[in-house]
């Protein structure tokens, strides 16, 4: 990550020593031209700083930083200690059925960013979408309309950086709405607290749900399984076109060869996620305005059913900002949405709900061995580990320090 031929930050270095990054560009969008993202072994990007920092950059990092920590404050709303601080809690999806089919779940979320472009209330949405040269990566791409929105939506289990190229738009005239992952979303909102640019250029951010961000190797290993070679790979959807949608390679005399949900995000992808996501304390998009999730079924035994059927979205609005667009977004006929029951969520969402609970556990193993661990305020940690029985407590403790001790992290 760093050289000697400067003094290498020590915000950087913690990160570093502590695999603590998350891959956000958070840190190359206050070093510009000091800090550019790459991608690194096994395919996950990261910092690389190639001039000294100043004072100010140094400051701007230790403060957006996810890998470092991160704050949440609940500020009068409801705050569960699993899901955080909440408005309302609804499901919903994309009213016109193209955007629902082709999104992730309901595209709910890509149903209110259609909104917030026809209204008119901002200029471009800043999100993510499959890269151009590369067909399993990412790029950030600026979609000024819906049938770009639309050509955005799914979900992607690969890295992406938002942050990183994000001085333009804070420069430029303009209002965006930003979509990221919670990490992402999380350092903007921390640099929005010493940048009035971000809020005046920003005025809605959204996320989703999210279990970690797994490798390039990932979706490697998924191609090497349908036996399309990456060279003849032209496009790569990793789900949508149907809920949850199946793993689909396109190669480039037309054919297709996919794979289920089940089996490419449980049975390959999300044994290549980075450590990072292994021990966050916000996977569920603690600082955004408006989330949205797989409001999965669940069968009698609480694993949810992963059979194809129309999507339906979960839809989490945090903010004043958050529910007012979601009520805008329905009237307008953009959302259709149902109400939901937040007691169901833990079992809707065992993923996140087993991290948060186990996190504590995961974080002793870590510090008892001396490795650098994000600092986390308001985020529950011990209410939540409370929720867990002891033994599973003490296995994510020593399953950790396994880890780390067989040079794992
Ligand atoms: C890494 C990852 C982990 C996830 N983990 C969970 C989980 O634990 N539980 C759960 O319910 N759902 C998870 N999802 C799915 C996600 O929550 C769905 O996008 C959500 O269900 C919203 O569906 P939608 O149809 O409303 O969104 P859509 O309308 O399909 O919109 C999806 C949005 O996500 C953006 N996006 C896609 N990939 C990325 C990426 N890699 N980085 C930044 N932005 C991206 C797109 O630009 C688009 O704006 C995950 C998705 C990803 C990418
Ligand atoms: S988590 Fe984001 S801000 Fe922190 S080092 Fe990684 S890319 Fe930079
Ligand atoms: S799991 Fe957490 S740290 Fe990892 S990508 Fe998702 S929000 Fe970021």
């Amino acid at each position: 990550m760093t050289e000697s031929a400067f003094p290498p930050s020590p915000a950087l270095a913690r990160v570093e020593r502590g695999a603590l990054c998350s891959g956000c560009g958070g840190c190359a969008l206050v070093a510009p031209g000091r800090i550019t993202m790459e991608t690194v072994a096994p395919g996950l990007l990261r910092p690389r700083q190639t001039a000294a920092l100043s004072a100010d950059e140094e400051a701007h990092i230790a403060a957006l930083c996810p890998g470092l920590g991160q704050s949440v404050e609940a500020a009068g709303r409801r705050d569960d200690v699993l899901w955080g601080p909440y408005r309302a809690m609804r499901t919903g999806h994309a009213t016109d059925p193209e955007l629902r089919h082709a999104a992730s779940s309901g595209g709910a979320l890509s149903a209110v960013l259609v909104h917030l472009l026809e209204t008119g209330a901002v200029d471009g949405v800043i999100q993510t979408a499959a890269a151009p040269d590369l067909a399993i990566g990412n790029v950030t791409v600026l979609s000024r309309t819906p049938a770009e929105v639309q050509a955005a939506a799914g979900s992607r289990y690969a890295p992406s950086s938002p942050l990183a190229d994000l001085a333009d738009r804070l420069d430029e005239a303009g209002r965006f709405a930003f979509v990221g992952k919670p990490c992402d979303v999380a350092a903007l909102r921390a640099l929005a607290g010493r940048d009035a640019r971000v809020d005046a250029r920003i005025p809605v951010m959204l996320s989703f749900f999210c279990a970690g961000v797994p490798a390039l190797a990932g979706a490697r290993e998924v191609l090497d399984r349908l036996g399309a070679a990456e060279s003849e790979t032209a496009a790569f959807r990793y789900r949508g076109r149907g809920w949850p949608g199946r793993a689909t390679a396109r190669l480039r005399g037309g054919a297709e060869r996919s794979m289920s949900y089940h089996d490419s995000w449980g049975g390959v992808l999300s044994r290549h996620v980075q450590h990072r996501c292994k021990i966050c304390a916000d996977g569920t998009g603690k600082a955004a305005d408006l989330v949205c999730a797989d409001a999965w079924e669940c069968d009698d035994r609480g694993y949810p059913i992963f059979d194809e059927k129309p999507g339906i979205s979960l839809i989490v609005a945090r903010t004043e900002r958050g529910s007012t667009l979601m009520e805008a977004a329905e009237a307008a006929g953009h959302l259709t949405t149902a109400a939901f029951d937040p007691a169901g969520l833990a079992r809707m969402q065992p993923g996140q709900s087993g991290r948060r609970r186990a996190l504590l556990a995961r974080l002793a193993g870590l510090r008892v061995l001396g490795r650098p661990v994000p600092r986390y305020r308001g985020l529950h940690l011990a209410a939540a580990a409370r929720q867990n029985t002891l033994r599973s407590n003490l296995r994510n403790f020593a399953g950790m320090v396994s880890r780390v001790l067989r040079g794992r992290v």
